[in-house]
């Protein structure tokens, strides 16, 4: 059997898609909080067990013996850790056969605050003696392509990041695809993928990409780290949250969002999504 947690998420969705095309439903289960959005996956067959990772007990019984598990982060930062720690305790008590988690590019090397929660649960993964695969999946174009209307609006791409800084990202269809080849194939036991896109694009060249597709200009808008938070604050971004968003422009600045292994594209036997075809499809859904 294979386990995916947060599976009626974004990236779940997608990896549930991907397992579904190549094994049979009945070899598939979600663990989810709302059960009721997992019903349409439980007409077609696949198992759906409710659990919260803010709730020990609810895990208990969550996973099998022998079954792979993927743990897909949470969502709520700042709670992360102890929500992980839950799945990997009940993946321990249930001797699960590997326990696969979306981790972040980098992983202890990552010098950014959302990284932070990643490595205390990669640590705690590696310590609980389970086999394991961590993916360590870069940005996704979804991170831009989903902002496009807000730049529009602004009237400009608002970034703290330097100019040239990259960002090696990759559409979340790459990386559930790379989840879904790590649970279904064999040989990934206590393996580290750094995951990102096979191309680093700059600001310049995303808005230049952005503004062909679009048919009007939208530039760049850089502004020092200070700037950049207080727009976020603006704009409603919580004063937790807005601090770690500049965080990542940081981060990126230093290079550590354009790191390229070519795991990615290795691991789903394909060139990953370019982020012209992600802006297209943004543009075109919008
Ligand atoms: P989503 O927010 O769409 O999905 C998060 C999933 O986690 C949802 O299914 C959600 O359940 C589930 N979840 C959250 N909290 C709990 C909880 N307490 N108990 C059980 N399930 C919970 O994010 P994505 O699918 O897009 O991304 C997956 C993860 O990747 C994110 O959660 C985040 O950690 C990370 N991420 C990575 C990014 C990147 O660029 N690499 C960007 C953004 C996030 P429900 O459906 O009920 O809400």
């Amino acid at each position: 059997m294979i386990v995916v947690t947060g599976a009626t998420g974004n990236l779940g969705t997608l990896v549930v898609e991907g397992l579904i095309e190549q094994v049979p439903a009945q070899e598939i289960a979600v663990v989810v909080r709302d059960a009721a959005k997992a019903a349409r996956l439980g007409e077609r067959g696949v198992e759906v067990r409710q659990a919260d990772y803010d709730d020990p007990a609810s895990l208990t019984g969550a996973f099998r013996e022998g079954e792979k598990v993927l743990l897909i982060s949470g969502s709520e930062v700042g709670r992360r850790v102890p929500q992980h720690k839950a799945v990997v305790d009940a993946a321990k008590d249930a001797k699960v056969a590997l326990l696969a988690y979306t981790s972040v590019l980098g992983g202890p090397a990552a010098d950014f605050e959302l990284a932070r929660e990643h490595q205390l649960t990669e640590r705690y993964i590696i310590d609980s003696g389970l086999p394991y695969t961590l993916l360590r999946n870069g940005w996704y174009h979804e991170v831009y392509t989903g902002a496009i209307g807000q730049a529009v609006a602004a009237g400009g791409l608002l970034t703290s990041a330097a100019e040239g800084a990259r960002v090696a990202s990759a559409a979340r269809a790459d990386y559930a695809a790379a989840a879904v080849a790590v649970l279904t194939g064999e040989g990934h036991e206590n393996a580290e993928y750094e995951l990102s896109g096979d191309e680093a694009w700059t600001f310049e060249e995303y808005a230049a990409e952005l503004s062909r597709r679009l048919g009007k200009e939208i530039p760049v808008n850089r502004v020092p780290a200070e700037k950049h938070r207080e727009i976020l604050l603006g704009a409603g971004v919580p004063d937790t949250f807005a601090p770690i968003l500049v965080g990542i422009d940081e981060a990126i600045s230093r290079g550590f969002l354009a790191v390229q292994t070519g795991d990615l594209a290795r691991l789903i036997g394909r060139p990953t999504t370019p982020i012209a075809d992600a802006i297209a499809r943004a543009v075109d859904q919008a």
